[in-house]
């Protein structure tokens, strides 16, 4: 007999968790039944070391932040990025409150995010962000530094042995964030799973297939009984991570055709070395090599994790066909299709730049790769370093005219008529997945959704406002959200205190 359900997620990732918290909340007499391959939640892209766990929020990440032909920096990205940030800020926070999620430091913890760069034309750059940065509410309190000593006092391991003959600057920013998008994930899978949702591990999702209704059958394979079963259910959520491309082919839906996928795969150093990892207390992000792609930007992060401080830099890109860490080497060619075909080969034609930047990296010897690091730490030692696997990127590629355009960031794809959506994507990704959620409860359930509004704002209080053009609302919920989160504790890491600017 086919079992029923109101609602399948796909994936125990930080995305089907999200979703599966809020419909909880909102839609508490709704079935919840969630299927994920692996044996464990949060073992794929959303597991802590597969990914940076910065809170992205524009504070330190310069891809949000470009410079226009003209001189001056455009900062609209950076103000949507931080905005997004904020709504997960507030839920995490009501999260909290409720006793959804236990002692916030188990997933979020203060750390300063620093934009860090070299030479006169750069360090230039650098000051207009932030001057153009530090007046708007979102980003009060930025620094500018670019004196040797102020370097020196803040990032130690970062200046042993650097010639400051070159000119250097930062944009510094106490309000930041390190995040185990991980233990977040099963934190709020288990509050899921004891408010009566059905978790089933090492269960796979074969097939998806319309029914008159409008309801989906579900096929599961049981990986170790190799069984499988049929569910039927009145909404899918496709949260499968780099596994969603090819979950949303197999159910048809129209809203996906000319969509293709990109896989970018990658590595960490991870340190090794106690003493070292004791001597940086920051996430501090460089700028992208000209022509690399932004996921590329190089990154020096302390990590909270299980409460032990630790300290990556990466990535460095690879490539492989997969589209999971723990995926086939036929996902990249399964996922061709008549109708994204097109879109694929018009990439392949105009991204001739990530092409030659791929190839690079995957040339690049480890000693090539401790010297790409000793540009953030000029004394770097291989020996106190050791490369990681980072978590599996599948980039969207859309259609667009006759050929196709990569992207960099998320997409939500959604059925017209709101019986299954899924995202696709990595990046700004965990951090926004809120936001991204609330989109999907949105275009899937509008009805519900005008009536879940007043219990959401409960939630999220600033649902719907753009918390940059309301700076009173915005300290209220930085305060709400700082406190419940334990983000105060220690360094004054509220933004309230006014910019200042560093001079040598
Ligand atoms: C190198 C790297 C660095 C990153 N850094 C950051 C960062 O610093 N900050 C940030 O906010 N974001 C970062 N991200 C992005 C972030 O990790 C992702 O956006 C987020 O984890 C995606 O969550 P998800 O739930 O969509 O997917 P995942 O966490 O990948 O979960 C998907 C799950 O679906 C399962 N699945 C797949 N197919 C099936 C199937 N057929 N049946 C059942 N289960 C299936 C998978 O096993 C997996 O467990 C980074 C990503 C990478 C790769």
């Amino acid at each position: 007999m086919t079992e029923k359900t109101d609602v399948v997620l796909i994936g125990a990732g930080i995305m089907s968790a999200t979703l599966g918290a809020l419909l909880r909340q909102l839609q508490p007499d709704w079935s919840i039944s969630l299927f994920e391959r692996l044996d464990a939640a949060a073992a794929e892209s959303s597991d802590p070391w597969n990914n940076a766990g910065t809170g992205h929020s524009a504070l330190c990440e310069l891809n949000y932040s470009p410079q226009n032909a003209d001189g001056s920096v455009d900062i609209i990205k950076a103000i949507d990025i931080n905005e997004r940030f904020q709504v997960s800020r507030q839920f995490w926070s009501y999260a909290v409150e409720s006793g959804i999620l236990a002692e916030p430091s188990t997933f979020i913890n203060p750390i300063p995010h620093v934009s860090f760069v070299h030479g006169a034309d750069n360090a230039d750059y650098l000051r207009k962000r932030y001057e153009a940065l530090a007046p708007q509410p979102l980003f009060e309190g930025m620094e500018f530094i670019d004196s040797p000593d102020e370097f020196s006092r803040r990032l130690p391991l970062m200046s042993r042995g650097r010639d400051f003959s070159e000119p250097i600057a930062l944009n510094w920013t106490d309000g930041g964030t390190d995040i185990d998008f991980g233990a977040l994930t099963q934190e709020l899978l288990a509050y899921l799973g004891r408010s009566g949702g059905d978790l089933a591990f090492g269960h796979e999702v074969l097939d998806l297939r319309k029914q008159s209704d409008g309801s989906w059958l579900v096929k599961v394979r049981n990986l170790r009984t190799r069984e499988t079963r049929t569910v039927n259910s009145k909404f899918v959520f496709v949260g499968a991570g780099g596994g969603a491309l090819p979950l949303l082919q197999k159910s048809g839906i129209k809203e996906i055709d000319g969509f293709g996928g990109f896989p970018v795969s990658g590595q960490f150093f991870r340190c090794t070395n106690p003493a070292l990892i004791q001597q940086h207390e920051a996430k501090v992000y460089g700028k992208a090599a000209v022509g690399a792609p932004p996921m590329s930007v190089p990154h020096l992060d302390t990590r909270v994790i299980k409460g032990q401080p630790g300290l990556l830099f990466g990535p460095y890109a690879g490539w492989t066909p997969k589209f999971l860490k723990d995926g086939k080497l036929t996902d990249l060619f399964k996922s061709v299709k008549p109708n994204n075909i097109f879109s694929l080969l018009g990439v392949g034609v105009t991204e001739l730049g990530l092409t030659k930047y791929l190839v690079s990296e995957l040339l690049k010897s480890e000693a090539g790769k401790v010297d790409t690091l000793s540009e953030f730490i000029p004394r770097a030692d291989g020996r106190d370093w050791e490369l990681i696997t980072a978590g599996q990127r599948v980039q969207v590629i859309r259609r667009k005219g006759v050929g196709g355009v990569l992207e960099f960031g998320t997409a939500v794809v959604a059925a017209e008529d709101g019986t299954i959506a899924g995202l696709l994507g990595a990046s700004p990704g965990a951090s926004t997945g809120v936001t991204a959620m609330l989109d999907v409860m949105q275009r899937c359930f509008p009805h519900e959704y005008v009536e879940w509004t007043p219990k959401l704002k409960e939630m999220i209080p600033s649902l719907g406002v753009k918390l940059s053009d309301n700076p009173a609302l915005f300290h209220e919920v930085w305060d709400w959200t700082s406190k419940t989160l334990g983000l105060v504790a220690g360094t004054d890491n509220t933004p309230k205190h006014a910019g200042v600017a560093v001079d040598g």
